[in-house]
């Protein structure tokens, strides 16, 4: 049974905007050793502003956005959110058949009969697209017409202004060792985790690696391992961590669904906050 103590604990959590499923999640809570990150919502808004765009062969400027912008209009990725956003004409349904999200990889859609694909250069790689290598800090999406590469539109997506402060404070309550797990390539990876204060990072990631990556990662450490993610490509990482936390404003149903621990307000400093209330907790409950 679960002592009167904790159901104390997870309505301390729920006045600060945590939802904790479970008396076992807040005892799990106490014994953190790590935190990993996802980057894309996490760490970061997960809201990306276009700030290069890269026409090459025939194309022009406005055709590749045009082209992103069919593309990703059935994705929920918030690099398709981003990437509509951008694109000033209407879009004609219509137009467009076939369409197919590939999960780490990208989208593809026949748009007015002609194969259109967008995304980062495994996806290129997939369909034997002759891409350019672009060295940009940015978030990269490839596009590609009727088998031919047609250039690049770049990406940026802003830091959550309390991420630093929270990994500091995770830090602080004993966390031993913070992890980032992305599909986002190496470059962009690398520049927000040093923003923040994480050093150990895995970049260019599928769903599948970031499971794999979690789970040795639960193999060398002792105690409980966090992964903290907004559930867009992560729902399966979030099922296997020891505590899954799902952002609860950017997150999607799945994620929301599959955590032990969601954070309403979309802040890493909540994970702290989380950390603490079930250290009181503990404290009243033995
Ligand atoms: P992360 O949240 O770590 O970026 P995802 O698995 O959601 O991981 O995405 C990995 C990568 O796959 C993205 O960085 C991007 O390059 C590519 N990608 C995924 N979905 C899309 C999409 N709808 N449009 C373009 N690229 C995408
Ligand atoms: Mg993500």
């Amino acid at each position: 049974s679960i002592p009167l103590g904790f159901f104390g604990g997870i309505g301390a959590a729920s006045k600060n905007g945590i939802l904790i499923k479970g008396g076992n999640y807040l005892e799990a809570l106490n014994k953190v050793d790590a935190v990993v990150f996802d980057k894309t919502g996490t760490i970061t808004k997960g809201v990306f502003n276009v700030t290069k765009k890269i026409a090459v062969n025939e194309f022009e400027e406005d055709e590749i956005i045009y082209y992103a912008a069919y593309a990703e209009y059935y994705s929920n990725h918030p690099i398709a959110v981003s990437i509509r956003k951008s694109y000033k004409g209407k879009i004609q349904e219509e137009l467009m058949k076939d369409y197919e999200e590939i999960s780490g990889h990208g989208v593809k859609v026949i748009v007015d009969g002609k194969v259109v694909l967008a995304g980062n250069k495994k996806l290129m790689k997939k369909y034997d697209i002759d891409y350019k290598e672009i060295d940009e800090l940015g978030t990269i999406v490839h596009i590609a017409v009727d088998e031919k590469y047609a250039g690049a539109i770049i990406i940026s997506d802003e830091i959550k202004e309390d991420s630093a402060k929270g990994i500091e404070q995770l830090m602080k309550l004993g966390v031993k060792r913070f992890v980032m797990l992305t599909g986002d390539h190496k470059k962009a990876a690398e520049g927000i985790a040093k923003e923040v204060g994480i050093d150990e990072v895995y970049a260019e990631l599928l769903p599948h690696e970031k499971v794999e990556k979690l789970e040795a990662i639960q193999k060398s450490m002792k105690g409980n391992i966090v992964f903290i993610g907004d559930g867009i490509n992560d729902a399966p990482v979030l099922a296997r961590a020891d505590i899954g936390v799902a952002m609860g404003g950017l997150g999607s149903d799945a994620a929301i669904e599959a955590a032990d621990v969601v954070l309403m307000t979309d802040e890493i400093s909540k994970m702290a906050t989380a950390i603490r209330v079930a250290k009181r907790t503990r404290k009243i409950v033995w």
